[in-house]
């Protein structure tokens, strides 16, 4: 569902990601753990080409991302991205919220986008709050719209970044058991994070990525009881 072949992107002199080759079969969920800086977001922007690249290919579906243009926005709409930030739009309802993207992109009919929007919020467990604004929302909700919102366009894959990070902590787990139902429901998932929990539950495989480079690539099982680099090992001893 997700290949990458050999793919560098530098910022200047800084070699972000170096020859990161990665292939993610439909259905399964990677979570990529590492330091920061480690180039885990600049890998989750390369693959829905917020971020261009350097050199190397990227592919979703079997099709090769698109420099620009119409095949470029069709392809963006495969691939749902989940920020630390909702960035909800603050002047919408929640239920808006989720509809625009159908509407203004889709060109989904807004009686067909409002019913999908209401299905995704109940599978988000927010159809109660379909016609609140996003500040009337804890973190955890509003985290909760953006997934639902993410998935209005019906993605063949999800990307996760650091989804949590910016929630307070007892809002953590609510926003996880949407991921998780997503991840039992067959959608490919790639996520960042910090919840090694989460990790060791619900992925399939762990990558480890340390400066730009993909250091393991390995069962949860695998990493958290036998890393094998000492990055890795060192890594571990900092965060659990
Ligand atoms: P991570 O998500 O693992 O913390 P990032 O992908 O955000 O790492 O960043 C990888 C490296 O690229 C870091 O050294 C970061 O400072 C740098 N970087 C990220 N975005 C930019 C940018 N827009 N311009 C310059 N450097 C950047
Ligand atoms: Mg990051």
């Amino acid at each position: 569902m997700i290949k990458a072949s050999a793919v560098n992107k530098y910022f200047g002199d800084l070699h972000v990601l170096r020859e990161i080759t990665l292939e993610v079969p439909r259905g399964q969920v990677v979570v990529v753990l590492g330091p920061s800086g480690s180039g885990k977001s600049t890998l989750c922007r390369a693959i829905n080409r917020l971020e261009p690249i350097n050199s190397g290919e990227i592919a979703v579906d079997g099709v090769p991302l698109p420099a620009e243009g119409k095949a470029l926005a069709a392809l963006r709409a495969d691939v749902g991205m989940v920020f630390q930030s909702f960035n909800l739009f603050a002047h919408k309802t929640i239920v808006e919220n989720v509809m625009l993207a159908p509407v203004k992109v889709r060109k989904t009919p807004q009686a067909e986008a409002r019913k999908t929007a209401m299905e995704l919020l109940e599978r988000v467990g927010i159809a109660n709050q379909a016609d609140k604004y996003p500040a009337q929302l804890s973190g955890g909700q509003q985290q909760r719209v953006a997934i639902a919102r993410a998935l209005a366009m019906r993605p063949k894959v999800m990307l996760f970044d650091e989804p949590t990070s910016a929630l307070d902590p007892e809002m953590v787990q609510e926003v996880l058991d949407v991921m998780t139902g997503l991840a039992k429901d067959g959608m490919t998932m790639l996520v960042v994070t910090h919840e090694m929990g989460f990790a060791r539950r619900a992925a399939d495989r762990v990558i480890f990525m340390a400066d730009g480079e993909i250091v393991e690539d390995t069962t949860p099982e695998e990493f958290f009881t036998a890393p094998k680099s000492e990055r890795a090992k060192d890594f571990l001893g900092k965060i659990l």
